[in-house]
């Protein structure tokens, strides 16, 4: 009756896919009409039901009146001297995320948020400082996607996803994984591949099996540290799931022989840059199918951490080489925006300004050579 949908919010996004085809055998639609609707939302970007011209008037009528169709409004949008943007997104409750468009030579990679703020607490990361807001619904999720998707111009579109923006997804997921399957789905989805698509986590144990049962999407892991102790410091998580539980999960994954886990590992100065930490690295992933992203730490306010000179970024890097690992020392994006990894924090990005907190220019790729 009369009252029964206006109690709760409808925001059609927020329906999965099975919820909404109930809904429309209740309305005696065909469930096929599901299919329909979900691809003029994400994949013609439909702002209204109007649009909707293969539905009945009557039909379009019916699902404007049960639902909306939510969209984040983009708060700000700020391009570095890279050419990364970054958009901070006010949500309908006023909380703001952060999602950074990254172009690259072929690729166009967005990375999105799956939380405002973040409670895990790592000792140098920005969006620590905020402490967890709130988990993010799957449309929100999704929205990054689209909102980005549509500042930008002619034929360019959105390649890749990484889910390394605010927040830990694997804290939040069954919106995360609602959110993965609109964002990989070809037939009525947004259609990025799960192969273009990459989940960080800070390690939580469970639910890294279970997103490799469900998904085939690439994994991240945060590492930082090669010890119990220098990881428990930096990483508050290690004391829940230790690196050795972390590592044993790892080795005992489902992963196809094509793909690797990524690990990444923050460089910062004087802390874990040793030679004896490199060493050290290798003999933990020793025999563990891996990749390495070594990140020089990126500066931000509230942090005392330093980012190590680029001979001992280097030299970390070559160990890991000579020992046969594929290591990528990554460069920072949009670092004169706050917009790298681990800058993002709707704290700073509204009390600091950018230019205090820039740092030199870094070359292109870093050398790597033999000595
Ligand atoms: N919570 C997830 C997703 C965030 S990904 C995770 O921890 O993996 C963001 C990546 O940037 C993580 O690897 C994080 O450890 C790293 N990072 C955080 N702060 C950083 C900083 N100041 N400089 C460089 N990388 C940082």
């Amino acid at each position: 009756g009369e009252g029964d949908c206006e109690d709760f919010a409808a925001a059609v996004k927020d329906l999965s896919k099975e919820q909404f085809t109930g809904y429309l055998k209740e309305q005696g639609q065909p469930s096929y009409r599901a299919a329909q609707v979900w691809q003029w939302l994400y994949q013609k970007r439909a702002e209204s039901f109007d649009e909707m011209s293969n539905l009945s008037g009557a039909l379009r009528r019916q699902l404007a009146a049960d639902f909306s169709i939510s969209r984040p409004s983009i708060a700000r949008q700020s391009e570095s001297r890279d050419g990364t943007v970054k958009f901070l997104f006010e949500l309908a409750d006023g909380e703001t995320i952060e999602s950074v468009l990254i172009p690259e030579i072929h690729r166009l990679t967005l990375c999105i948020s799956t939380q405002a703020g973040c409670g895990f607490g790592c000792a140098f990361c920005a969006t620590a400082l905020m402490g967890l807001k709130r988990n993010l619904r799957a449309s929100e999720i999704v929205d990054q996607v689209l909102e980005a998707g549509r500042t930008l111009d002619g034929e360019r579109r959105i390649t890749h996803v990484v889910l390394m923006g605010m927040g830990e997804p694997l804290a939040n997921y069954p919106q995360t994984l609602s959110a993965l399957e609109v964002l990989s789905n070809a037939a009525w989805g947004i259609g990025i591949s799960p192969r273009r698509i990459t989940l960080s986590s800070v390690g939580l144990v469970p639910q890294i099996q279970k997103l490799m049962e469900e998904t085939r999407v690439n994994l991240a892991i945060s590492l930082h540290a090669a010890n119990e102790e220098l990881r428990g410091k930096l990483m508050p998580v290690n004391r829940k799931y230790s690196l050795k539980q972390l590592i044993d999960c790892c080795r005992s994954l489902p992963i196809p022989r094509r793909k690797r886990i990524t690990f990444e590992y923050v460089l910062l100065k004087g802390v874990n840059d040793s030679e004896e930490n490199a060493s050290e690295l290798c003999r933990l992933l020793s025999g563990v199918r891996c990749k390495v992203n070594v990140i020089p730490f990126n500066p931000h306010p509230g942090s005392s951490f330093k980012r190590p000179g680029e001979f001992d970024i280097s030299r970390f890097g070559q160990i890991l080489l000579e020992q046969g690992f594929q290591v990528n020392v990554r460069r920072p994006r949009g670092d004169d925006i706050q917009a790298a990894c681990g800058q993002l924090s709707v704290l700073s990005s509204e009390t600091v300004s950018n230019e205090r907190w820039r740092v030199e220019d870094t070359p292109h790729s870093l050398p790597l050579t033999p000595h």
